[in-house]
């Protein structure tokens, strides 16, 4: 049976509300809610185990654990209290839109042979380039500023947007997650830390809909996404 992780103990700094990001409200549910609700409809999901920012209580249903520093080693804390269970599924509470089919979906593919990781992730519909600094900006354009140029435009076909959930091999995320703090703290995803290892990580192609909230331009976003169906 598969333990789900749910990551809710960001400040939520980027979204700039006094209320932990977790308790903010979309369509009169808080985040961290919506997330819960669509795993508990998952079959396969025998345990939640959320990770907390400090003063709130764990959803009905869960088992609640105080956050760490950064996000990773939230995941570290909740799976320590997860009990048994294998896969590990991780989530971050800042996308509510999660379905449960979309989480079964990665939880079966990470199940097939040869994979050691499942992750949900949209194919770019943006052209991305990467940037690079160099010299400064002339005085008649406010002086001083460094200036950044385009260094190279990456090949928009072969990449994806990564999202969570997340589905890992129960030991290959013990021991992807059994690193010093300093490189936890440079993991944006669970998935890197595998990767790193030379795990093999699947992605699984997801709706753009599950999006993450970071700024009140997202939650407006969501609102109009789950308007009129608040389920
Ligand atoms: O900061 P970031 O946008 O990467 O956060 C993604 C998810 O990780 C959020 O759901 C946030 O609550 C969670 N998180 C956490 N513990 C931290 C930092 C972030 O649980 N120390």
């Amino acid at each position: 049976m598969t333990v789900a992780l749910i990551v809710a103990a960001g400040r939520g700094e980027r979204f700039g509300a006094d209320t932990p990001k977790a308790l903010i409200a979309l369509a009169g549910r808080p985040l961290l809610q919506w997330s819960v609700d669509a795993l508990r409809a998952v079959a396969s999901i025998e345990r939640i185990v959320v990770a907390l920012p400090p003063g709130v209580a764990a959803p009905a249903g869960t088992i609640g654990v105080p956050g760490g520093a950064v996000r990773s080693e939230s995941v570290r804390l909740a799976l320590a209290a997860a009990g048994e269970g294998d896969p590990v599924l991780v989530h971050d509470a800042a996308r509510p839109l999660l379905t449960p089919a979309l989480a079964q979906q990665v939880i079966e593919v990470a199940r097939a042979e040869g994979v050691d990781a499942a992750i949900a992730a949209a194919p770019v519909t943006d052209t991305i380039k990467r940037g690079v600094e160099g010299g400064e900006k002339g005085e008649d354009e406010g002086g001083g500023a460094r200036r950044v140029f385009v260094a190279e435009t990456l090949d928009r076909g072969a990449l994806w947007a990564v999202q969570t959930p997340q589905v890992f091999r129960r030991a290959t995320l013990e021991r992807a997650l059994d690193v010093p703090r300093e490189v936890l703290a440079q993991a944006t995803d669970d998935a890197w830390l595998v990767e790193r290892l030379g795990g093999r990580v699947a992605l699984v192609e997801a709706p753009r809909d599950n999006l993450k909230i970071t700024t009140p331009l997202d939650l407006a976003l969501a609102e109009l996404l789950v308007d009129g169906n608040p389920a």
